[in-house]
């Protein structure tokens, strides 16, 4: 199973999906960049998030604060003091893990000793500072998420948007965190992209919200096409929380490294951080209740996923290897398949010219240049038309459409599905409608 990674991980850099960071100069620990198909992958997911969460809803709004926030905000969210994992160092060869994340051994996935010094906690933010004075009064961190942007906005979208309880505010932006172990391609990095949701509720509404979100975002997973039997809820043990959850619950996935772990975390956040930031600033941050005609508190309900460990999720229970005959001799052949849902493919359309000919690539470009105006399409002449579809298959784009010599007479191509690697006829002009429909 695990084999399964490395497979992914050697295709994804292969085909433009994933580098490592600053690779020219030997990368950089846990900081991954995103190649030209990394970046569509991340965009349709990005954008099917906020379809879902914001703009299918009439109750949430959406937000992009600044990722350098005033320092006194991560003293009072408790970040400065709490935001930390358990450090061990290995006395034998110095190596430094996070001690919860240890193998069960115990044993130093380094040397393999097991002589550790007691743990003491590391903060997880970076720091920095503001302006051309390093000093204490212009430091502050890089955000480790975009809730605190939400929380610190909230008297201004209460003011402005004419919002009311319940509602939600919801933020796509990088977080940053400097995680003592990181490892496992894209599951724990440093530097992500993060789609949070900070759902504002009354009290005594919030454990019944909170069950309404989980459902929902369960319901989310599987409409992107992860496999339910590779998903599950955990609930967290009290001591695992975040400082401000009183309840916490994981959706996990069956990940081929590790087992169950982590793939979204919505927690019960009550109104620990409204309340904090009300009293450390002096502002009053509440909402005006026009019915009961008194000023309340809300509670917050999260769910907050990380888009590389999505895009992570999606890729391996996308990746297929299936016996499949040759264009070419109808031998058989093992093939590699990213089956994505049509949606979220990097590339929507090839367009493929059945050989190199002036009058098929003259069309075939045309055609290109059309369906370009509305999707990710990709133009291809170079290799066999069997070796061109099977590079299609393995970055899972949906259609390829090849132009022939039948196509000059009766203007009509081939269009091939990715899955069941059919090809229909279909007149080029009505091209467009027909793989607009397939993509709905
Ligand atoms: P948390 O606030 O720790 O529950 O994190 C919220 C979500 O962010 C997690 O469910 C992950 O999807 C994602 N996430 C957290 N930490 C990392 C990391 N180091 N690397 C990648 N994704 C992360």
């Amino acid at each position: 199973m695990a084999d399964v990674m490395e497979k992914i991980v050697s295709l994804t850099k292969r085909r433009g999906f994933f580098y490592p960071g600053s690779e020219i100069y030997g990368g950089v620990g846990g900081i991954y960049d995103l190649g030209p198909l990394g970046v569509e992958l991340a965009n349709n997911i990005k954008t099917a998030w906020w379809k879902n969460i914001v703009r299918e809803r009439d109750n949430v709004v959406g937000l992009d604060s600044a990722i350098l926030m005033n320092r006194q905000v991560w003293h009072t969210s408790g970040h400065v003091e709490s935001f930390a994992d358990p450090l061990v160092e290995c006395k034998n060869c110095h190596s430094r893990f996070r001690e919860d994340i240890l193998p069960k051994s115990k044993n130093c996935p380094t040397c393999g000793k097991n002589d550790w010094t007691s743990a003491r906690m590391f903060n997880l933010m970076f720091k920095t500072h503001i302006g051309p004075v390093e000093g204490e009064a212009n430091e502050t961190f890089l955000r480790p998420e975009t809730a605190q942007g939400i929380f610190v906005n909230f008297g201004n979208v209460v003011d402005t948007m004419r919002v009311k309880l319940p509602f939600g505010i919801a933020q796509v932006g990088k977080g940053f965190r400097n995680e003592i172990t990181t490892g496992n391609f894209l599951f724990r990095v440093r530097e992500f992209e993060m789609m949070e949701l900070e759902y504002f509720t009354f009290s005594e509404k919030a454990e019944k919200d909170f069950d309404y979100w989980q459902k929902e975002r369960m319901d989310w997973h599987i409409s992107l096409g992860l496999r339910k039997e590779n998903l599950r809820f955990r609930e967290h043990e009290s001591d695992e929380r975040a400082h401000y959850a009183t309840r916490s619950v994981d959706i996990e996935y069956n990940w081929p490294f590790m087992g169950w772990g982590e793939l979204e975390g919505i927690a019960n956040r009550t109104d620990y951080d409204l309340k904090q930031h009300s009293k450390e600033s002096g502002k009053d941050i509440s909402y005006f209740d026009e019915e009961i005609k008194k000023k309340i508190i809300p509670y917050v309900i999260e769910p907050s996923i990380g888009v590389g460990r999505m895009m992570l999720a999606l890729l391996i229970n996308a990746y297929t290897e299936e016996k499949a005959p040759t264009a070419e001799k109808g031998e058989s052949e093992t093939r590699v398949v990213l089956k994505l849902r049509p949606g979220l493919a990097p590339v929507k359309v090839a367009v493929l010219p059945l050989v190199k000919d002036e009058k098929l690539i003259k069309i075939a470009k045309e055609i290109y240049k059309d369906l370009k105006k509305e999707w990710n399409v990709i133009y291809d002449e170079a290799a066999s038309i069997g070796r061109r579809y099977r590079r299609q298959d393995e970055i899972g784009t949906p259609f390829c459409v090849t132009v022939d010599f039948d196509t000059l007479k009766d203007k009509s191509v081939t269009m091939r599905d990715r899955d069941s690697m059919k090809q229909d006829r279909i007149k080029i002009e009505n091209l467009k409608k027909r793989i607009g429909e397939e993509l709905n």
